[in-house]
């Protein structure tokens, strides 16, 4: 039964809250995972902390280079933040396709990756753009890699008494297009069989290099390097493209020994395909 529950207002409440949660206690954020596992009686919490009263928590700003999200800014205030269109439009394509318009409005980036499924669609983007994740404890703020916070299927490296407070990444050059699809077994409110995000960073014309990362394939999303060396050196044309989607279904049935990994490792070349022809088109690069 919840005992307590905290909305910290400032940093210093924050602080002196985490140093009251036990490993029983919770984080709250949007609420759209979290109170499913409540109501379906899958986790009993001693106390719940709010996270969504930190008037910090949903900032999305530029400072010293690097792009800032707030652990607590939801899918659609992602979706439609011309930052994140300018830095990173594969997190805004994450964002804009999470769940339903209610579910947009609720789910936070925060609870996306604290959640930590291998399905979470923001924590690919985040991966591609090797965000730094800022996290606060009793004892401070540390931050973390993705790769070192999200660990395993709905497991992270955070304590029991660690939030997520926020995402940063570097703004990326003004040659610089990203993407990101994900296939599901619907076409809205689905969830993801396999989500793609791809970097492409040109010069004269050309790919000078690349970040492929694959989501819910794997227990964590995962870098397909073996795709991107295809495409280093081209210019997107069919003959690299096609390379490329071949090597990334090579890859999945390499690290994928589940049933369904003959479907993803076929779906997921028609899934390249389509992202990279959303980069041609955003780079404006035109086939000879
Ligand atoms: C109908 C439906 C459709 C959905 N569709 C999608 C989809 O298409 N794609 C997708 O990725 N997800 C989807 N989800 C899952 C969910 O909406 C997302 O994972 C969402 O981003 C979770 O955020 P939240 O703020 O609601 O988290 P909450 O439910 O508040 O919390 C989730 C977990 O994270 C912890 N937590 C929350 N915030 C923090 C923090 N800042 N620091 C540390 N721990 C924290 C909580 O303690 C809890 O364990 C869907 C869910 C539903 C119900």
């Amino acid at each position: 039964m919840v005992e307590q529950y905290f909305a910290p207002e400032t940093r210093e409440e924050l602080f002196e809250y985490l140093g009251r949660m036990t490993p029983d206690s919770r984080f709250i954020s949007g609420g759209t995972d979290l109170i499913l596992k409540l109501n379906a009686g899958k986790t009993c919490p001693d106390t719940l902390l709010y996270l969504g009263a930190l008037p910090e928590g949903r900032e999305i700003s530029e400072q010293d280079g690097e792009i800032h999200i707030g652990a607590m800014a939801d899918m659609t205030a992602i979706a439609r933040n011309p930052l994140v269109a300018r830095t990173c439009t594969a997190l805004a394509d994450a964002a804009g396709h999470v769940g339903s318009v209610q579910i947009r409005n609720k789910a936070t980036v925060g609870g996306n990756v604290a959640n930590a499924s291998p399905a979470g669609d923001l924590t690919v983007p985040l991966w591609l753009m090797d965000a730094r994740v800022h996290i606060a404890g009793p004892r401070g703020i540390r931050t973390a890699t993705m790769e070192e916070t999200v660990v395993g299927i709905e497991k992270t490296s955070l304590n029991y008494d660690e939030a997520i407070l926020s995402f940063s990444y570097p703004v990326p050059s003004a040659s610089t297009y990203t993407a990101y699809r994900k296939l599901g077994s619907r076409s809205e409110v689905t969830i993801s069989r396999v989500g793609l995000a791809v970097l492409v960073r040109m010069r004269e014309g050309v790919v000078a290099n690349t970040r492929i990362i694959l989501g819910a394939v794997a227990t964590t999303p995962v870098r397909a390097f073996s795709a991107e060396r295809c495409l280093e050196g081209s210019r997107l044309e069919p003959e690299a493209v096609e390379e490329a989607a071949s090597a990334l279904s090579e890859y999945i049935l390499e690290i994928n020994k589940r049933p369904n990994r003959f479907y993803k490792a076929h779906a997921s070349k028609g899934v390249l395909l389509d992202v990279l022809d959303t980069i041609r088109q955003r780079s404006g690069i035109t086939l000879p």
